[in-house]
């Protein structure tokens, strides 16, 4: 092989490398396109409007989705619970905000099955509230998203964060 040849033997491999490295859309959250897999701790998901199952990087990201015009259509949506690691149905875990743990998007909304399992972790993280699934408005995710949660955070609390 001569050095042109293998010049164009390098620059195929690279071209197939590349391709190879674009998976199938559905391993990217939808709403953020981060690697889902990423972030094992935190995927959530959906049956979308065609029936196919989507998956998000966090619940933040498929509550947006859903919340959405683009996704009103979904159903069966599921969270990674956060301390068994189970998926769940969203109607069965509570949602804990404004905590210390931070998901994929930063603050995270995190799922906790049972409401003394949701209590514990609000203690034991510093959380402002426990949500059930049908609080999560588009209102409430600029909220979490804002980091800002002005009906229960004094500005003690706010300090403490830095
Ligand atoms: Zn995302």
């Amino acid at each position: 092989m001569n050095s042109k040849q293998l010049l164009k033997f390098l620059m195929l491999g690279a071209a197939v490398w590349l391709l190879a490295g674009c998976g199938p859309t559905g391993d990217r959250c939808r709403k953020c396109g981060m690697v889902v897999d990423d972030h094992p701790r935190w995927v959530a998901g959906l049956i979308d409007e065609r029936g196919v199952e989507e998956r998000f990087c966090s619940p933040r990201c498929m509550f947006a989705h859903w919340r959405s015009p683009a996704g009103a259509a979904g159903k069966d949506a599921w969270v990674t619970e956060y301390y068994t690691q189970q998926r769940l149905p969203v109607p069965e875990v509570y949602f804990v905000m404004g905590s210390d743990v931070m998901g994929p998007m930063g603050r995270a909304l995190v799922p906790v099955a049972g409401q003394a399992a949701a209590e514990g972790f609000l203690q034991d993280h510093r959380g402002t509230r426990i949500l059930s699934p049908e609080e999560i408005t588009a209102e409430l995710l600029r909220e979490v998203a804002s980091g800002v949660t002005p009906d229960s955070a004094t500005p003690t609390d706010i300090e403490d964060l830095h």
